[in-house]
């Protein structure tokens, strides 16, 4: 299944912020997609965060959940009117967070390295006190709320304490941001240029741990397909993100399972039928008939042998 947010997806430079683009969408995807489509509205028009978009006749429209994505929604007002509303349908917002006056012009991780390279940086606490904000208005609505590819140790951990307040939060991170440092970035290597931007060490390892102690819920690949000629620019003047879909699953094979940092069960359940069993995903599969999507996937060590006769590694080939 593949959610679009309204930020994130092929049509570029449009906010899906009304139930007309959301059924154009919907019929687009119906005709041409091989994928499940889930279509993720706009919270704000044109997601300028000023004034709530559509957001009753979107989920009539067929939209199961919203998000301005790629904008941190500024004011705190609209965000709880959003909240307020949406918990009466009981659809979840998904927050990009990173206060916006703390990360203008910033272009990598705020850190030694930024300081090295002479690049203008994006703090954690940005994303911090961003998640703490949007965390704690959804607790006083009752609302839910998921935090996008969190990517700082302190955002993990408001995340775990605010699970175990009960608040109706979840949570998601990328391949990216538990293998990769800001001490990836070079100035001649624009594909490292991404928001939330790679951190530091201490950071990827909070991400693992948040995921084995179940207070991250899914692994995501934030999927932003640039052109190359779009990336290949001077690095402050780059486009954010890279396509993620197709390594996204290698990465975590390679780096972490078989690295053993991260079992398989985890890093499946993870990528595949924890996302979509949250209502957040507008589906819920019931592991019957038709609808149940399913793949295989069969690992090979470096000798070529089938993992699925290592002993040591027994659940190498699952069925999803
Ligand atoms: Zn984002």
């Amino acid at each position: 299944m593949v959610s679009l947010r309204s930020a994130r997806c092929q049509i570029r430079n449009r906010s899906f912020d009304s139930a007309a683009l959301v059924r154009s969408l919907e019929k687009r995807a119906e005709d041409v997609a091989c994928v499940h489509v889930k279509i993720i509205g706009a919270v704000t028009k044109n997601q300028e965060g000023k004034e709530l978009a559509e957001l009753g006749d979107m989920i009539q429209a067929g939209a199961v959940a919203f998000s301005d994505d790629g904008h941190f929604d500024p004011t705190a007002k609209v965000l709880l009117n959003a909240y307020d509303y949406l918990h009466t349908f009981d659809k979840v917002i998904i927050n990009h967070d990173e206060e916006s006056s703390l990360v203008e012009e910033g272009v990598m991780n705020e850190s030694h390295r930024s300081a090295m390279l002479g690049l203008k940086g994006r703090p954690t606490v940005a994303e911090d006190i961003a998640v703490a904000r949007d965390v704690l208005l959804a607790e006083y609505a009752g609302a839910r709320v998921h935090v996008a590819h969190i990517s700082s140790a302190r955002a993990v951990d408001i995340v775990r304490q605010a699970k175990k307040r009960g608040v109706r939060v979840t949570a998601e991170a990328t391949p990216q941001h538990m293998t990769m440092t800001d001490e990836c970035v070079n100035l001649f290597d624009t594909s490292t240029k991404i928001n939330p931007p790679l951190r530091s060490q201490a950071d990827c390892e909070a991400i693992l741990a948040g995921l084995k102690d179940g207070t991250i819920d899914a692994i995501v690949t934030d999927h932003s397909p640039h052109a190359q000629e779009e990336k290949d620019r001077e690095y402050v003047y780059a486009p954010s993100g890279f396509p993620g879909l197709e390594t996204s699953l290698g990465i975590m094979l390679t780096d972490l399972y078989h690295k053993d940092k991260l079992d398989l069960p985890l890093i499946i359940s993870k990528m595949t039928w924890e996302p979509a069993k949250g209502s957040w995903s507008g589906r819920r599969y019931t592991g019957s008939g038709r609808e149940r999507p399913m793949s295989r996937l069969s690992i090979r060590n470096s000798t070529g042998r089938s993992m699925r006769r290592n002993s040591t590694r027994r659940a190498a080939t699952h069925r999803l």
